[in-house]
């Protein structure tokens, strides 16, 4: 597409920002349904520069723009507009420039649970543990108890984070049931979960061998979401699949937000122009052919 007088600016903040996929999915998303827009991602230094970053991006009618580690909870000061789940989680990672006015979202949970409606999996009135409590983790554990979850556990390795997030989520609805432990603590966690999701980088690239929990201490009942999408399958998914147990990777919930995010800011674009399930089976795609080989 050739960039004239007319082309769109989107954009990323972060840093580190250079293993990003975000551009390769956007520009992609862009291409596909023939908006005249382009997306690149800036390294933003510090908090000092990213006051300037904002003012930059209002002064040049960037038209919006995602926002990843460590600038998803102070983005939200330099916000006209916050929706309500990004006020409740404190953190934002979608912004739209509607003239002038920068409103926040966050897509991470609605992309989380997408890819469980599209595989069928209804978590309404069931039981779901979360390792990990951290951004990621506050993100699912809110869309999980928005989609009406009945029991959380919620393991982590600093139990006081595990508490905070267990405190954080009885807030926005008393009736969950929901507990915590220690990952040294697996014995206690009950084997009949529905969803068991990992949310801590444990098994990431480049430490691929590590797993957070023993798959074995669960049920078929089981399913097994790692959101880690590098590498594509972790070994907890691995050897989830070596069991017969059903697998999520964490490359289906990076499409989905990146699609959530596309749009909150291209409102207008129908669900044919936006066929999603046509446009993340072409992104992934891409991602495991060119990036991930
Ligand atoms: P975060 O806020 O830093 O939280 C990390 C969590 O993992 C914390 O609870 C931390 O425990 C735990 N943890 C870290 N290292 C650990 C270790 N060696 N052993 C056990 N627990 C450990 O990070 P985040 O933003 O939630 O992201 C977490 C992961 O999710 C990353 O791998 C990221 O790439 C992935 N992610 C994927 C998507 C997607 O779209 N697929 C979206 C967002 C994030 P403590 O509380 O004890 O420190």
């Amino acid at each position: 597409m050739n960039i004239n007088a007319d082309t769109e600016l989107y954009c990323l903040i972060g840093n580190p920002i250079s293993k990003s996929l975000s551009p390769l999915i956007h520009n992609f998303i862009f291409e596909h349904t023939s908006i005249n827009a382009k997306y690149l991602a800036f390294n933003v230094n510090n908090s000092y520069d990213l006051e300037k970053a904002v003012a930059g991006i209002k002064a040049l009618g960037i038209s919006g723009f995602n926002v990843t580690i460590p600038y998803k909870i102070e983005i939200m000061k330099y916000l006209d507009e916050i929706d309500e789940k990004a006020q409740i989680l404190g953190a934002a990672n979608t912004v739209a420039n509607i003239n002038g006015k920068l409103i926040g979202y966050n897509t991470d949970g609605d992309g989380f649970i997408k890819s469980l409606k599209d595989q069928g999996i209804d978590i309404r009135g069931k039981k779901a543990a979360i390792i990990g409590a951290g951004g990621a983790a506050h993100s699912i554990a809110v869309s999980l108890v928005y989609e009406g979850i009945k029991e959380l556990i919620i393991i982590n390795r600093n139990l006081k984070n595990a508490e905070k997030l267990q405190g954080f989520v009885k807030k926005i609805k008393s009736s969950v049931y929901i507990s915590c432990c220690n990952l040294d603590e697996v014995s206690i966690i009950p084997n009949d979960v529905d969803l068991l999701i990992n949310t801590t980088p444990v098994g990431m690239y480049p430490n691929i061998e590590d797993m957070p929990i023993f798959p074995s201490l669960f049920t078929s009942k089981t399913v097994f979401y790692d959101i880690i999408y590098k590498p594509e399958n972790t070994k907890l998914i691995l050897e989830a699949q070596k069991l017969g147990y059903r697998t999520i990777n964490g490359l289906d919930m990076l499409v989905n937000q990146a699609i959530y995010s596309q749009k909150i800011w291209n409102s207008k674009l129908s669900n044919e122009d936006l066929d999603w399930a046509v446009i993340k089976k072409k992104i992934i795609s891409i991602i495991k052919n060119q990036i991930l080989k």
